[in-house]
């Protein structure tokens, strides 16, 4: 399959990582909005948050258990920060495996900015 982030799960495209285990990969985003700037992504290849499923359940709370523990580990729990899912055309979503961007290190910008 051609997606750029099944490539970083098998290392065929390297990347920093920042936690794995069986079923969670994250890493540090190659262009970050933010001093910390990290995408957290199932193993298995899910295109969009609209293709989870119930199935899908416990992937889903490791991914926001590893959220939670990242941001820990990076300092920025207390300071806060910010989770973001993207999901198609409107949505932003350039990569078309799910991932969830953890965002922080710095006082960011209202998220819905007049445009
Ligand atoms: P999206 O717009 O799909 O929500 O976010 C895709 C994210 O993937 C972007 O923030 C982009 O900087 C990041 N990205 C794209 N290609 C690579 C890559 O090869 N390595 C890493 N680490 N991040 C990437
Ligand atoms: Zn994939």
């Amino acid at each position: 399959m051609d997606c750029l982030f099944c490539k970083i799960i098998e290392g065929s495209i390297p990347s920093t990582k920042v936690y794995e285990s069986d079923n969670v990969l994250a890493f540090k985003d190659i262009s970050p909005a933010a001093p910390v700037h990290i995408l957290i992504i199932p193993k298995k290849h899910i295109a969009t948050m609209n293709d989870v499923t119930a199935e899908d359940d416990a992937v889903m709370a490791e991914i926001f258990a590893a959220a939670r523990q990242i941001a820990k580990e990076q300092g920025i729990a207390e300071s806060g920060y910010r989770l973001i899912n993207n999901v198609n055309s409107d949505g932003g979503q350039v990569v078309y495996h799910l991932h969830i961007h953890l965002l922080g290190g710095e006082k960011l910008g209202p998220l819905l900015a007049a445009n």
